[in-house]
């Protein structure tokens, strides 16, 4: 019979997070398999554990995922671990997930620290619905494209971030969501120097102009206004059209972002305004 395949989620910063659960699977389970080697050690020192690991990382996963899932068809279990918080979510796991629950595998979950969900919690954001986007592409016409498909978004967004690319992503999502929408930034979650920077985007876009940022982030940001149940007059809907063009978006863009507000379609505003030049 096969092994199960444990998720085992560690610490986001405080080792005080570690639960009796975490540390029994680690110590039950046959091998661990972990993003970093070097990393997981420290934990299990401080655990008192010594397990075998193998390494599963995003540059080894196509040959380390058949491995493990052979050990797990021959009967081992394996506990799954990453650097810091939950594996699978923005980090290694999820094919190795996919692939022992495709090859009838028991995975197993074991729940515990994650950023997203701490941040969320901690924002005073609506939590009811939320989208998940992780890190934003690096190629730029991605980005571009997954900036501008966020621009209606009624949902509670979150996004991870790396320090050095924050100041540029606050001034992205200022100039696609507005200046006004509020965000919530959460640093260093659950460390000595956690801080919660509760601010319209464009403050926290200003700040970081000046500021350099230190830690971890994850920002979280409030969604669109929810669509209203009539159409807005065309009066209304070209004067909105205006005042985004003047806070610096294309025809195109004040369009799109104004149908989505005031419950147009994108191409009939944007008929009307050519119309109106
Ligand atoms: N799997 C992890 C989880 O469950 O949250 C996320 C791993 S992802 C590679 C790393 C990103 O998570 C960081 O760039 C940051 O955006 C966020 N993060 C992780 N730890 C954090 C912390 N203590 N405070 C704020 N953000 C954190």
């Amino acid at each position: 019979m096969s092994g199960t395949l444990y998720l085992v989620p560690t610490p986001i910063g405080n080792l005080g997070d570690i639960s009796k659960r975490m540390a029994d699977t680690l110590a039950l389970a046959d091998f661990i398999a972990a993003e970093d080697t070097r990393v997981t050690v420290k934990l299990l020192n401080h655990l008192g554990l010594k397990k075998p690991m193998t390494p599963y990382h995003r540059h080894n996963l196509d040959t380390a995922g058949p491995a493990i899932l052979a050990r797990l068809q021959a009967g081992e279990s394996c506990a799954l671990v990453t650097d810091a918080g939950t594996p699978a979510i923005s980090d290694p796991g999820e094919d190795l997930v996919a692939l022992c629950a495709g090859a009838g595998v028991t995975v197993c979950a074991i729940p515990g620290p994650c950023a997203l969900s701490t941040a969320l919690s901690v924002s005073g954001l609506p939590t009811a619905r939320f989208t998940f986007e992780g890190f934003l592409p690096q190629n730029k016409k991605n980005r571009r494209a997954r900036l501008d498909a966020l621009r209606g978004e009624e949902r509670t967004m979150v996004f991870y971030e790396a320090p050095h690319k924050l100041a540029d992503t606050l001034a992205e999502l200022t100039d696609t969501l507005g200046a006004d929408r509020r965000g919530v930034l959460c640093r260093e979650l659950t460390k000595l120097h956690e801080e919660i920077l509760r601010a319209p985007l464009g403050e926290l876009a200003e700040l970081f102009r000046s500021r350099e940022p230190r830690g971890e982030f994850v920002l979280v940001v409030e969604g669109a206004a929810p669509l209203p149940e009539e159409q807005a007059g065309e009066e209304d809907a070209l004067a909105r059209v205006e005042q985004l063009r003047a806070q610096g978006l294309s025809l195109k863009q004040a369009c799109a972002q104004a149908a989505g507000e005031l419950g147009w379609g994108r191409r009939d505003l944007y008929q009307l305004a050519l119309g109106k030049r």
